[in-house]
């Protein structure tokens, strides 16, 4: 049996009282990975700033976890929800193990997702590269063991064999029964970890299904909903 984790119905969500995404319903179970595509301007961000309680919705329900009452970033991180942005948040100034000491986990299982940081920790995090920081960010969520995980375009600017590896991680923390939301761009390597897909377009749901049933469409996704907005 699949346990609901993340859910949300009929939300609309936006800026000034202007919605950016409108109606948009979406169910993650424990396990799976729900790949959120779309142009820049779609409305993707908006989205998980919604369920995470960061953007107070305009109307309609977040639940997680099967709480659903409204609830700020800070109250749905104590539930166990864990929101990676697209500011790569980590401390240039502090060490890699003083980064991971930060979050809420114990910093050595962020090594379970990254082993390939160990010798990096002592360092800077400011002289390490742009996909080892990630790694480092990603790591230091996934270290506090989330049961709803929300990544923002976490592959953005790294090199591919990075993004792979990020992926990995992602599908690595599902198949611990982490529930997660992805928001990509590469839509070939977000349809290969995911289990479902949504794409947006203006702010609305205009295609969604099993990734699998997708994956041999990338290109078609990419041109038709990615190029423009
Ligand atoms: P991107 O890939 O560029 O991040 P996105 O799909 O995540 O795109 P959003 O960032 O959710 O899209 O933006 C959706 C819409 O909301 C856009 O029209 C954008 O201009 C608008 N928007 C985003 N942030 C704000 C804000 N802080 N204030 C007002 N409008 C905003």
């Amino acid at each position: 049996m699949t346990r609901t984790a993340l859910e949300a119905r009929e939300l609309t969500a936006g800026y000034g009282g202007t919605p950016a995404v409108h109606g948009l319903d979406l169910t993650v179970h424990a396990g799976e990975v729900l790949a959120l595509l779309g142009a820049n301007g779609a409305g993707k961000t908006t989205t998980l700033l919604a369920l995470s309680g960061e953007l107070p919705p305009l109307a309609g329900s977040v639940a997680v976890l099967g709480d659903g009452r409204r609830r700020r970033l800070h109250q749905r991180a104590r539930q166990g929800l864990g929101f990676l942005t697209e500011e790569r948040c980590v401390f240039m100034q502090l060490t890699g193990w003083q980064n991971l000491k930060i979050g809420r986990g114990r910093p050595e299982r962020a090594l379970d997702y990254f082993p390939e940081l160990e010798p990096h920790l002592g360092k800077k995090v400011g002289l390490l590269s742009g996909g080892q920081q990630q790694m480092l960010a990603l790591g230091r969520i996934l270290a506090a063991r989330p049961r709803v995980l929300l990544a923002d375009e976490l592959s953005l600017g790294l090199a591919p064999l990075v993004v792979d590896r990020l992926l990995a991680a992602i599908r690595q923390a599902a198949d611990a029964g982490v529930a997660v939301v992805l928001v990509e761009q590469h839509v070939r390597q977000a349809l290969a970890v995911a289990d479902h897909v949504h794409v947006l377009r203006r702010g609305r749901v205009v295609l969604s299904g099993p990734a699998a049933e997708l994956r041999d469409d990338a290109e078609r996704i990419a041109a038709t909903y990615l190029s423009e907005n």
